[in-house]
């Protein structure tokens, strides 16, 4: 990557990912040369899909977005950042409920590595309401799933809780 590449990074669980996911990365790849999507490697959550899994479910459903790459990371955010080149977190806010813990992590990583920045995209209004863990928590009682998740990742979840 050359020195003056503008690299972002959104980081996150993505377990899995949704379409209120999906939605910022498509927003955001467009502020950047390049856009990781980093895959948090979650040693203590009990997490849904392998961080393998979820690697692979965002490559397949973000392949139309050419300057998207998907990685999974150890640690802290901004080591990773600062190891890829990239200057810029993303982070979607959903409603006031995200802001205080956004807002903290911001602050936190600022403090840290000062020369990394993180912005904040709100959420498209269809998908507002939308988390991981509320998915999650649908598809164990059998709910339909559809509207929220990108079509390839429904029976992939389905099939998890079979
Ligand atoms: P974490 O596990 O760090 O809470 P997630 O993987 O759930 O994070 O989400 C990663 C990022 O995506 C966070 O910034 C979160 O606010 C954002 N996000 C999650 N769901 C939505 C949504 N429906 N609309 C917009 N942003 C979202």
């Amino acid at each position: 990557m050359t020195n003056n590449e503008k690299v972002g990074i959104y980081p996150g669980s993505f377990d899995p990912i949704t379409l209120g996911h999906l939605d910022i990365i498509r927003r955001s790849s467009g502020l950047f040369d390049t856009l990781i999507i980093a895959v948090l490697n979650n040693r203590e959550k009990n997490s849904l899909f392998s961080t393998d899994e979820r690697v692979k479910m965002i490559q397949s459903v973000t392949a139309d977005i050419k300057n998207v790459v998907v990685k999974s990371f150890d640690g802290l955010t901004v080591d990773f950042a600062k190891a890829e080149g990239a200057h810029t977190l993303v982070r979607g806010l959903r409603a006031i409920s995200d802001f205080e813990y956004e807002l903290q992590m911001a602050q936190t990583n600022r403090t840290m590595s000062p020369e990394i920045d993180t912005i904040f995209l709100t959420t498209d209004q269809r998908y507002a309401y939308l988390s991981s863990s509320i998915v999650r928590e649908v598809a164990s009682f059998g709910g339909k799933i559809e509207h929220f998740l990108p079509d390839e990742v429904v029976p992939l979840v389905r099939a998890k809780y079979k």
